[in-house]
């Protein structure tokens, strides 16, 4: 059998459990919070790195932090996962769905404007199968308008957006604040994990306290005051050592990793491409000004039922291969409060894509296998 997503062991991971286990703290912020952070900080010029429990916690952090509150407007594409939209409505914000290319799964980024009100307070691009959205114009956007730019980078991990400007630049290092992923699905992986990048340093002192249960501890623990208490809101966002001793025998090793899913990514590529052409469907578009990080191999298929057909071919090969979102707009939590436009594009991701089994042990072997099924 070939599943869909299988974790994986690279290095030190287990060692580094028992090594944090060894050192009598594994609550949260201890060594090896501090090397992950220290580490993305360093690699990516993120200014301010905090490990949280997920992605889904990370985002929350950032709707607490650009203070969403009842009666504003936030803008978030359909086609993405609830999380992405969860967060801003926990703060009572109405979500302003907006379509997706046609090419594309991400959000339409000369269509935003169009979205944009008074009440509007942040737009939040998904770079989806770690393909970047098109930053330039969205901040653009965001500067002529007041607004901030969270970006959920849960699948974007090494992937990289390339300016007008010519300058290519780490994903997670551009938006005010950006929230990523390390469930066990994602190419870097802790079982459940994520972290908050904070480029905007209005925000950085604030999201510590509200990453400690709205304390001032991590200040106190760097000496700068004598005792701490409670300051503001916030909750337990800090993963326990424990997760994070894992995550840093991953990152150690984070190079090999993205080596080998960006290689099964272009042997993907090869060898259904011609296959594709024939049965007229889709394979993932990358604009120039976006990289691959090799996260995702998705299809977009010309029909419902040539996808159905695919789905049990491939099943019976005993291939598992899943179609992803279904557009938040018109989901039983949201449909009733979404303001009756179409989202097209959206709408025919959700019945017609369909991702290929991809994680850090699959072979080419095993890809031979898969893209048999399309011949
Ligand atoms: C995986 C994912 C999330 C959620 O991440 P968790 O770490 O499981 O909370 C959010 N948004 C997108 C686009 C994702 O792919």
């Amino acid at each position: 059998m070939i599943p869909f997503n299988k974790p994986f062991l690279i290095g030190h991971e287990l060692k580094y459990i028992e090594q944090a286990v060894h050192s009598g703290k594994i609550s949260g912020n201890g060594k090896f919070t501090k090397l992950c952070q220290q580490y993305f900080e360093e690699k990516y010029g993120f200014k301010k790195a905090l490990l949280t429990t997920s992605c889904t916690d990370a985002l929350e952090m950032t709707a607490i932090l650009a203070n969403i509150k009842e009666g504003d407007e936030v803008i978030v594409p359909s086609y993405t996962f609830v999380s992405t939209a969860l967060a801003f409505v926990r703060q009572g914000a109405k979500i302003v769905f907006a379509d997706s290319y046609s090419d594309n799964p991400n959000i339409d980024a000369d269509n935003i404007e169009n979205l944009i009100t008074s009440k509007t307070k942040a737009i939040v691009p998904v770079h989806y199968a770690g393909v970047a959205c098109d930053m330039d114009k969205i901040m653009n956007l965001a500067s002529k308008y007041n607004l901030v730019v969270i970006e959920d980078a849960a699948q974007a991990i090494d992937s990289f957006y390339t300016g007008i400007d010519g300058v290519k630049r780490p994903l997670g290092s551009i938006g005010h604040m950006v929230a990523f992923s390390f469930h066990e699905t994602k190419n870097i992986i802790s079982g459940e994990g994520g972290m908050i990048a904070i480029n905007d340093c209005r925000f950085s002192e604030r999201a510590e306290i509200i990453w400690e249960k709205g304390t001032n501890r991590a200040q106190f623990f760097r000496g700068e005051i004598d005792k701490y208490g409670w300051v503001d809101t916030g909750s337990s966002f800090l993963p326990s050592e424990v997760i994070v001793a894992f995550l840093w025998g991953q990152l150690e090793n984070l190079d090999v990793i993205q080596n080998k899913r960006k290689k099964l990514w272009e042997y993907y590529y090869k060898k259904i491409k011609p296959l594709a052409k024939k049965l007229e469907i889709e394979i993932p578009y990358v604009p120039n000004y976006a990289t691959n990080n090799g996260h995702m191999f998705y299809l977009k298929f010309n029909s419902l039922a040539q996808r159905t057909k695919y789905i049990e071919k491939l099943k019976k090969q005993n291939v598992q291969a899943v179609f992803h979102y279904i557009s938040l707009h018109s989901s039983v939590f949201y449909a009733s409060k979404h303001d009756n436009r179409t989202l097209e594009n959206s709408d025919k991701f959700t019945d017609l894509l369909l991702r290929l089994p991809m994680y850090f042990e699959l072979t080419e072997d095993d890809i031979d296998t898969i893209v048999d099924c399309f011949k």
